[in-house]
């Protein structure tokens, strides 16, 4: 077997391994079960996608997120490892090709939805397959009490039961509370797993709450301050989130709207725009966001507060997920807290519930809009420690990242400086930045894939800090992975010398 820090250099292009992926990695290739519940963008994708490359035999990632699974192999095969999806996103002739190949043995890891584990043309594929580890994303989804019951997620456990051969199941998910995990556990009958919650923090986000007179200038400043980066401004609603997409667009910015109001195609073309980076400002309703893999969202903005500061946390968390700096700002207006009164009203009087019911569902949903508001007009708690406090985490501040530890009011808005800057250390030459970033999305373009999957804002940041010469310096560039190197190494080491001799003039 080859050695894991080896494998993660050679493919990932990463130096070393975050949180505890490498615990995780190493229960699994002993032949461990384990049940992991980690934050988004904290990095699960790597714990199970590198004991597969270092097992023999083949994985199975079960997903119910189409875009997610694409995205993944999509990277994967940028990696050069040999991966595909089997989902209903493919003809009926495309999947027969894809199993056809998966019976030869073509592929080390495949993404399959999870209903198509029931079918007797996947069933016959598995039972003569090697499988040697099945991975589960999304788990949470096969709990009732979680909040995205799949029931075709039932169907698991019985499916690994009829495998000739019992995998090592490895359950991964970003949210789930003491009762979903025991849960996960239990309906995927998991034998004696290496179970792992890490912390809910995410170090990389800069929270800020600001109460400007007025919200729309404030907006536009921010945003002109910032044309060049991608983000997510969240409204309340649809009509909201309509009349600034269009202002923003009178004002010659790029930006797009979506809401559920909408026809599908038109959300679904706004999306493609967004993730490809042809456009810049995603203007939402809480409809946008669920299996969006965008890794370079640079900032979210709360235009609106939302209901609780469950549904804050995870759109928020949108931002950053590459783990470069990025900011999720929230702008109060008492307002907002009426029109969350009268949100929960109304929900409570569609869901037919009996007075009883009605009464309990009114009084909790009021306590969570009282501790977002808590949030939004904190004056002196640090928000970061408000923040993991409410999920049961404790957290000593001061954090030095958000607007109450950085005594920020949002007057001076100056966004660079602000952030404390996580990874490479060292002045980054803006310049050269630039022109990696162009040379990034001609690449992109011609590949008719995101930026982001041609290479990460981190690896472009270090590039322009390093300015490796030649390959070989290129190589100690986190993100570089040998096949990256193949595809890339030498026209970026081309433009940085070009670039440095331009600047010797
Ligand atoms: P999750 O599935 O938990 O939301 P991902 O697996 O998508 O997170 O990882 C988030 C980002 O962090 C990705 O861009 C990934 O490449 C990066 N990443 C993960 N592990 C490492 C590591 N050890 N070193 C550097 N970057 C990493
Ligand atoms: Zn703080």
């Amino acid at each position: 077997m080859e050695d894991i820090n080896v494998l993660l250099k050679k493919y990932y292009g990463y130096d070393s391994f975050r949180n505890s992926q490498e615990e995780i990695i190493r229960n699994l290739l002993s032949g461990r079960d384990v049940s992991v519940v980690m934050p988004t963008g904290a990095g699960k994708s790597i714990c199970y996608q590198l004991p597969a490359l270092a097992m023999d035999g083949i994985t199975l990632v079960i997903s119910p997120l189409i875009s997610l699974m694409q995205d993944q192999v999509r990277a994967l095969i940028g990696m050069g490892v040999r991966a595909a999806y089997l989902n209903s996103s493919l003809t009926p002739h495309q999947l027969s090709l894809a199993t056809e190949n998966a019976r030869r043995g073509v592929y080390k890891i495949i993404y399959v939805a999870p209903e198509r584990l029931e079918t007797s043309d996947f069933l016959d594929f598995a039972t003569h397959a090697p499988i040697s580890m099945l991975a589960v994303d999304e788990a949470h989804c096969i709990s009732q009490w979680g909040h995205d019951f799949r029931p075709s997620y039932t169907g698991i456990a019985d499916f690994i039961d009829q495998l000739p051969h019992r995998p090592v199941v490895a359950a991964f998910t970003a949210t789930a509370t003491q009762r979903v995990k025991k849960d996960i556990a239990y309906q995927l009958r998991l034998n004696k797993p290496f179970t792992i919650t890490t912390g809910f923090d995410r170090k990389n986000l800069y929270f800020g709450i600001y109460k400007p007179t007025d919200r729309y200038t404030f907006l536009m400043d921010y945003v002109s301050r910032n044309a060049e980066k991608s983000g997510i401004i969240y409204c309340a609603t649809r009509k909201n989130v309509d009349d600034l997409a269009m202002a923003l667009q009178k004002n010659g910015y790029s930006a797009l709207p979506y809401h559920a109001g909408m026809p599908d195609a038109d959300r679904t073309a706004n999306q493609e725009e967004f993730i490809y980076d042809r456009t810049k400002i995603m203007v939402a309703t809480n409809a946008f966001g669920m299996g969006i893999d965008k890794p370079n969202v640079r900032y979210v903005i709360h235009y609106n507060m939302p209901q609780n500061l469950e549904e804050y946390y995870q759109q928020a968390g949108r931002a950053g997920r590459d783990g470069e700096p990025a900011e999720c700002l929230l702008l109060y207006s008492a307002r907002d807290v009426k029109l969350n009164e009268y949100f929960i009203n109304k929900s409570a009087e569609s869901e037919h519930l009996s007075p009883d019911e009605a009464e309990k569902f009114l009084e909790s949903e009021r306590e969570k809009l009282k501790l977002m508001t808590f949030y939004a007009t904190s004056q002196t708690v640090c928000l970061r420690k408000r923040i993991l406090s409410y999920f049961g985490e404790r957290f000593l501040p001061p954090c030095d990242n958000c607007s109450v530890c950085n005594h920020d009011s949002g007057d001076s808005l100056i966004t660079y400086g602000r952030q404390k800057t996580a990874g490479v250390r060292g002045i980054m030459d803006e310049a050269l930045f630039d022109r990696l970033k162009k040379y990034r999305t001609v690449e992109a373009a011609r590949a008719g894939v995101p930026a982001y999957s041609v290479l990460g804002d981190a690896t472009l940041r270090e590039l322009s800090v390093v300015k490796p010469r030649n390959t070989a310096q290129l190589a100690r560039i986190s993100g570089m992975g040998e096949m990256k190197i193949r595809r890339y190494g030498d026209a970026i080491v081309a433009l940085i010398n070009r670039y440095e001799e331009e600047a010797d003039f």
